[in-house]
């Protein structure tokens, strides 16, 4: 089928009603990189009719075929894994390393999931009665509506559409303004493995409200979720309400990262650049408070010092690379909010605090990677998620201290911490208040295993035997038996 459009509805590629457009831009650069239609509201609906139409059919083909499907979808991310991470360094920033792990990761999601559409396990009941005999079964809940946002332009599509697809659901794919374009590739593949017309649609727009209108307010969705800011999950969450959709939401972070004395400090310090300044501190699970034990505080911040300040900034396709652009100017301007905040009110900037400079950051919002000391909980950075390459470091006495300090906050995403003493690992761990902890490991998020926040961070899970959960239902059947 000729694409004439980006709008993936009901199997077409169409273009915006209004034939309207809008530009992906290069972070790095500034320059146009590709237009896609900009799609509202009959879209909106026109994708939901779509995804309504193509339910019971999807719903009802085998788990094996779907698996079959899904397997596809892997296999050709992994036949496009150049042109894919290439287009998500163009897209959204990042080295072009990161990018191809982030290529292998978004198509995990396929691998896990695929297998886990023959796994949805119902229950047998002993019946009250002899005459009776009780099921449970699970059913896909229907049409769901997967709202993402720019950080992972792939790896937060998949998370959701993986497990919704496996257990039956169809889906309308909402990516975010700053990424469509890697949100186009991935349902160009989609399409080519040949899931049904109907089965996975998608609608980029540049202004989101009136899309996320329709999909709140139309029905036939069944659930939504979504993957971005706690503030536009709580708006999405109370609108749902009025429907009672079931959402799931993965919302923000702000991860503590602590060191113990008794820690491997060049481990924790390798570990800690590579945990803040993944997608230029760009991601939910980021460090966002680096608290470290004061006896090692000196010793182990010139360790930290001396690796931020050998990361190498610039546009992620130039080989050495290591940190990219941030992803717009309001990013870029909350990070000069938040480390003049910091400096003003005390802290010193041990590497960086400033916007970089340099003819590889020109057209592009480069600030240079930053370690903050001298920092303190009053401070802006301390209670909003930056988003940047910004860490801050505290320095704190007790464990009992620091779970404090690391618990006092609304987020509970990710938290990770250093030691080397087996008991405090399992006695931090559990105090924490997080949905997810690193116990000497920084990057602990893998599709096996799951992954969600707790307090305002987020509802519901991704990844694991847990995901797919979300996309069904659970039917308790009674049947009553004649008399022998
Ligand atoms: P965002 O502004 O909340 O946007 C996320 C998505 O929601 C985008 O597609 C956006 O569309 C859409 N959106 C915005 N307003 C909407 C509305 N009224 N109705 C429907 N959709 C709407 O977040 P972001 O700035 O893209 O992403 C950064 C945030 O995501 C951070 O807070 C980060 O921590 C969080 N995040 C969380 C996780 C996790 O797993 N917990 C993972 C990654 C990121 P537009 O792009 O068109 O505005």
């Amino acid at each position: 089928m000729a694409q004439t459009g980006t709008l993936l509805i009901g199997g077409h590629w169409v273009p915006a009603e209004s034939e309207a457009t809008f530009a992906s831009l290069d972070p790095a650069t500034g320059r146009e990189l590709g237009r896609v239609a900009d799609g509202g509201e009959r879209e909106t609906r026109a994708a939901i009719a779509a995804a309504h139409e193509a339910f019971p059919g999807w719903s009802r083909t085998s788990p094996r075929e779907r698996e079959r499907l899904l397997h596809r979808v892997a296999a050709l991310m992994q036949e496009r894994r150049d042109e894919l991470a290439r287009l998500v360094t163009l897209e959204q920033g990042k080295p072009l390393a990161e990018s191809y792990a982030e290529v292998d990761y978004a198509r995990e999601f396929f691998v896990w999931f695929a297998p886990e559409a023959r796994r949805i396990y119902g229950e047998t009941l002993e019946a009250a009665s002899p005459q009776k005999r009780w099921t449970v079964i699970r059913q896909p809940v229907g049409v769901v509506a997967a709202i993402s946002p720019w950080n992972f332009p792939l790896a937060t599509i998949t998370k959701k559409i993986a497990p919704a697809l496996a257990a039956g659901c169809t889906v309308v794919i909402k990516p975010a303004e700053q990424t469509p374009l890697c949100a186009v590739a991935l349902a160009q593949i989609l399409q080519e493995a040949e899931l049904p017309p109907g089965a996975a649609n998608l609608v980029t727009g540049s202004d989101p409200r009136p899309i996320g209108a329709e999909l709140l307010g139309n029905p036939a969705v069944r659930a939504i979720t979504f993957t971005g800011s706690t503030a536009v999950g709580k708006l999405l969450m109370r609108e749902a309400a009025g429907q009672l959709k079931k959402v799931s939401l993965e919302l923000g972070g702000h991860a503590p990262f602590i060191v113990f004395a008794d820690a491997d400090l060049e481990q924790a310090a390798a570990a800690a650049v590579a945990c803040k300044f993944r997608t230029n501190g760009q991601t939910c699970t980021s460090a966002n408070r680096l608290y470290v034990q004061a006896g090692v505080a000196p010793a182990f911040t010139a360790r930290l010092a001396e690796r931020v300040g050998a990361l190498r900034l610039g546009n992620g396709l130039t080989p050495g690379v290591s940190v990219g652009p941030l992803i717009d100017r309001q990013g870029f301007d909350k990070v000069e909010r938040h480390v003049a905040d910091a400096l003003e009110q005390g802290a010193r900037a041990a590497v960086g605090g400033r916007p970089a400079r340099g003819p590889e950051c020109e057209g592009g919002h480069f600030y240079e990677p930053t370690v903050l000391t001298g920092v303190t909980h009053e401070m802006l950075i301390c209670r909003e998620e930056t988003f940047g390459p910004v860490l801050p470091v505290i320095a704190f006495d007790t464990e009992a201290e620091v779970i404090r300090l690391a618990n006092d906050t609304s987020y509970g995403l990710a938290a990770y911490f250093f030691t080397r003493d087996l008991s405090r690992a399992y006695r931090v761990a559990e105090a924490l208040e997080y949905g997810v902890v690193g116990v000497n490991d920084p990057a602990p998020a893998t599709p096996e295993t799951p992954f969600g926040g707790w307090k305002q961070s987020g509802a519901g899970r991704e990844g694991g035997h847990q995901g797919i959960a979300e996309f069904l239902e659970t039917k308790f059947i009674s049947t009553g038996l004649e008399e022998a």
